[in-house]
C-alpha cells in the first residue's frame, strides 16, 4: 500500500508530461542492456516518422522529456515540408562510445516492429546507419539505411541541397535576386552539411567566413577555395556572429541564438541547418523587432527529412531534389505571411503547420480513418 502511494504521484506526472501524445513505449531488453523510450507524438498525417537519438541521459525523465520534445518537432517537420507522416522520435540511453552492439539494435528494432508500422526511424544523434543495418534485420520501419541494401543513403547531401534553396530564397526575399554569388555569409560549422554549403557557395564565386572547432576542416575549404571564384577567410568561434556578413548560416549545435549572441548579430538574415538553433520563442521576437530575418530551421533543415521519407518509394535522387525544392516556395510563402501579419517568420511557420494538420483532421473524420494518406510498407 506504502508503494503504490509512493508511485502514484509519479503515473499521474508522466501521464501530465505525455498529455499533448498519442503514445509512449519504454523498451527494456535486460539481455542486451537496451533501455529505449519511442514517443509517438501525432499521426494525423501519417505513421510517425523520426530518427533515434543515444545519449548517456542522467535520468530517465531527461531521457523522457528529450523524447517528447523531439517527437513534437517531428510533426511540424513533416508538415511543413508536405510529407505524409506524423512526428515520432526514439531515444536509446546509453553511451554511444561504449555502450552499442548489434544486439542492441537488433533489440530496438523488434521493438519498432511491434509497433507494426506506427513508427518509422533511422539514424540521429549518435546512432549510424550501420546501427540501423542491424535493427533493419528485424524491421522494416527503417529509413536511412545505406545505398548497398537499398536505402537511399547520405542524407545530409539533400539537407545542404535544401539550406542552399533556402538561401536563394532569402535572397530573392531580401535583394530581389536569388543570385548567391554576389553575397557575404558566415558559416559556423563545416561539418556534413555546413562543409557542403560553403562548397557550393564558393563555386557561385561568393565571399564565406567560417569557424570550426576542426582546423583540418578549415584548412579543407581554403585549399578548396583556390579552385573556386570565391573567397574564404577563418574566424575563431565568438567572432563568428558579428562577422558584417549578410547572411549567418548556423551548421553547428542548437540555441545559438540566446541572450548572449543577439546583440552580436547584425546580418541581414539568418539561415541555417542547425536545429533549435533559438534558444527560446523569445527570441524569435527580438531578431523580429531588431529587423534581422530569421528562416525557421525546420524548413531550412529539411532536404534530409524528405529524403528519407521518400525512400519508401524506392531510392530516387532526382525525384528528392525535385521535392526539396519546395523548400524555396514555402520559406518566401512564409516570409510574405510573416511580413503581411507583421508576425515574426516562426509564427507564421507554425500556423502554416497548424493549417496543415487542421485540414488533414477535418479529412480524417469526414471520410472515416480508413482513408487517411496511403503509405507504403518496403516488401
Ligand atoms: P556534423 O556533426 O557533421 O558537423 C557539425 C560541425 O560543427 C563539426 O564540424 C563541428 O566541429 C562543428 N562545431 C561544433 N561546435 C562548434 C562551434 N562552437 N563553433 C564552430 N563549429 C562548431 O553535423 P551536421 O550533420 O553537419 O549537422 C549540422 C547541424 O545541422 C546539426 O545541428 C544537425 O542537428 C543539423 N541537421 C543536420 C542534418 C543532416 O542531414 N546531417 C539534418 C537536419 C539538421
Amino acid at each position: 500500500m506504502k508503494q503504490l502511494e509512493q508511485i502514484k504521484p509519479t503515473t499521474e506526472n508522466t501521464f501530465e508530461k505525455i498529455a499533448n501524445h498519442e503514445q509512449v513505449m519504454f523498451c527494456n531488453d535486460p539481455t542486451t542492456g537496451l533501455q529505449a523510450i519511442i514517443a509517438i507524438h501525432d499521426t494525423t498525417l501519417g505513421p510517425a516518422l523520426g530518427g533515434t537519438r543515444m545519449y548517456p541521459y542522467k535520468s530517465v525523465d531527461e531521457a523522457l522529456e528529450d523524447a517528447l520534445r523531439l517527437s513534437e518537432g517531428m510533426t511540424y517537420k513533416c508538415a511543413a515540408s508536405g510529407l505524409d507522416f506524423g512526428g515520432g522520435k526514439a531515444v536509446i540511453i546509453g553511451n554511444p562510445e561504449k555502450d552499442k552492439s548489434p544486439a542492441l539494435f537488433r533489440a530496438f528494432g523488434q521493438f519498432v516492429d511491434s509497433l507494426n508500422g506506427r513508427f518509422y526511424t533511422g539514424t540521429d544523434m549518435g546512432t549510424t546507419m550501420d546501427d540501423f543495418v542491424e535493427a533493419f534485420k528485424e524491421t522494416n520501419f527503417i529509413n536511412g539505411i545505406p545505398e548497398a541494401y537499398g536505402g537511399s543513403g547520405d542524407s545530409s547531401i539533400s539537407t545542404a541541397y535544401g539550406v542552399i534553396y533556402a538561401l536563394e530564397a532569402t535572397n530573392e526575399y531580401l535583394f530581389k535576386t536569388s543570385d548567391l554569388g554576389s553575397r557575404i555569409y558566415a558559416i559556423q560549422g563545416l561539418g556534413k552539411v555546413g562543409y557542403k554549403v560553403a562548397e557550393h557557395l564558393l563555386e557561385a564565386g561568393a565571399q564565406i567566413y567560417v569557424s570550426d572547432l576542426n582546423q583540418n576542416l578549415i584548412e579543407q575549404i581554403k585549399t578548396k577555395a583556390k579552385d573556386s571564384s570565391g573567397e574564404v577567410h577563418d574566424v575563431n568561434s565568438d567572432t563568428i556572429y558579428h562577422t558584417d556578413a549578410d547572411i549567418f548560416i548556423p551548421c553547428a549545435m542548437g540555441a545559438i541564438i540566446n541572450d548572449q549572441t543577439i546583440n552580436q548579430i547584425k546580418v541581414k538574415a539568418i539561415v541555417g541547418s542547425a536545429n533549435n538553433q533559438l534558444q527560446t520563442l523569445d527570441h524569435a521576437k527580438l531578431l523580429h523587432n531588431k529587423g534581422i530575418l530569421y528562416a525557421p530551421d525546420y524548413i531550412v533543415n529539411a532536404g534530409g527529412l524528405i529524403q528519407v521519407a521518400d525512400e519508401l518509394y524506392g531510392p530516387n535522387h532526382k525525384r528528392v531534389l525535385v521535392k526539396t525544392k519546395a523548400i524555396y516556395s514555402s520559406l518566401l510563402d512564409i516570409y510574405q505571411h510573416a511580413d503581411m501579419d507583421a508576425i515574426p517568420t516562426v509564427e507564421a511557420a507554425n500556423r502554416r503547420v497548424q493549417r496543415v494538420l487542421d485540414d488533414q483532421k477535418n479529412r480524417n473524420n469526414f471520410y472515416s480513418r480508413k482513408r487517411r494518406p496511403k503509405w507504403k510498407i518496403r516488401e
